[in-house]
């Protein structure tokens, strides 16, 4: 038996609670030494956390395709790793595979069903991209423009982002541009943050939510309203947004991370204030849901990658080392302590 070092959920937060890093709980484990038929081990070398985890810190998740994760079970996610031995036709030795439903582990022993081998070479060897600009969140930006934005190059088009220093918001926000639209305006939560998306990631200006009047600042940035709304947050800063938005425009309902603490159905009811400006004003607010889009990831990966080769979508990660930091890079992340993509760094190359 080889010993591992893996992540157990240790406690839930309650539905109303803030998630905290003690909430996980490190510890040893061992892994049998032969493989079975069908079987994979690999070795970790990036995690993601994510706020869709929120949920599977309940009991229950709210949603039919999430499972809750069970106290003091191996906690699971998005990972990337190498193989270091094989069961499974499919897969060899060093290949670099990815899944969603990796185990908060050091090394482990998994199904070779749930791996999926991935080409290093769309990332340049970079592997946390995977899950950040050429995986999860890269495919969520622009299936999210492109399925729900309503984008049409050409028609001086302003798009307006919440959660804009985040994974996604930073991809959207560049996304849109590269599909057309003329004016990019970026909400989030530190001045840092804003001057990031104005002078290195290319938004036309960026809005404190903390500090700024978002009402007053959006007449100032966007004079001639907004057509497409990419809508990570939900709460007060979608609300004010929604007020300035045109005829006939869109909401791309990515998340609504500001309710994830709460205990409301997803996605939250709008007050009725906002919900007369929709109807009004005929502007669309459908749920979208990156799973739902499965049929277009390949093609989806192959678009990313190439605008990142080509220097077309600039890319900021966090990067926390150490599989004991997960916890804390999860509770940092749900409260802001990233700039673009949260990753959790478990092994060197
Ligand atoms: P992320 O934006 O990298 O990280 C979360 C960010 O949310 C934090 O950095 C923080 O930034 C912001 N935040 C936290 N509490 C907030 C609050 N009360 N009000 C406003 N902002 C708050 O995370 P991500 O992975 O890119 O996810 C962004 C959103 O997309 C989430 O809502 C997530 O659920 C959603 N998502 C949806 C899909 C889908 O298929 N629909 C797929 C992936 C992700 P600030 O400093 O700006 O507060």
């Amino acid at each position: 038996m080889a010993l591992i070092q893996q992540v157990v959920l240790n406690s839930r937060p309650g539905k109303n609670g803030e998630p905290v890093a003690e909430n996980f709980r490190m510890e040893e484990g061992c892994l049998p030494e032969d493989l079975q038929e069908g079987q994979v081990k690999v070795r970790t070398r990036f995690l993601s956390v994510d706020p869709y985890m929120r949920c599977r810190l309940n009991e229950d998740t709210g949603t039919s395709y999430l499972l809750p994760w069970q106290v003091s079970s191996v906690v699971d996610g998005g990972g990337v790793g190498v193989v270091e031995e094989s069961k499974h036709q499919m897969f060899r030795k060093c290949d670099v595979v990815t899944s969603f439903s990796w185990p908060w582990q050091s090394q482990a022993i998994v199904d070779g069903k749930i791996l999926t081998k991935l080409d290093p070479e769309l990332v340049d060897g970079h592997l946390s991209h995977f899950l950040g600009v050429v995986g999860m969140p890269g495919l969520t930006s622009l299936l999210g423009v492109r399925e729900k934005g309503h984008v049409k190059p050409g028609t001086n088009q302003t798009m307006v982002v919440s959660g804009a220093a985040g994974a996604c918001g930073m991809l959207a926000g560049q996304i849109s541009r590269l599909e057309g639209c003329s004016r990019v305006v970026g909400i989030c939560g530190t001045d840092e943050k804003c001057r990031v998306l104005v002078c290195e990631i290319g938004f036309d200006a960026a809005i404190n939510y903390k500090k700024d009047n978002i009402a007053e600042k959006l007449q100032e940035y966007c004079p001639d309203g907004v057509d497409s709304y990419f809508d990570n947050v939900g709460g007060e800063i979608s609300n004010t947004v929604i007020s300035q938005m045109n005829k006939n425009s869109h909401i791309i309902l990515c998340g609504q991370i500001s309710q994830y603490n709460k205990d409301v159905p997803y996605p939250p009811t709008l007050p009725p204030h906002t919900e007369g400006i929709l109807k009004e004003r005929n502007i669309t607010r459908e749920r979208f849901i990156v799973l739902n889009y499965s049929d277009k990831y390949d093609t989806g990966l192959v678009q990313l990658s190439q605008w990142l080769k080509e220097g077309k979508l600039k890319v900021r990660e966090t990067v926390v080392k150490g599989l004991e930091n997960i916890g804390a890079a999860f509770q940092s992340m749900m409260k802001g302590g990233n700039i673009g993509k949260q990753i959790v760094l478990v092994s060197e190359g």
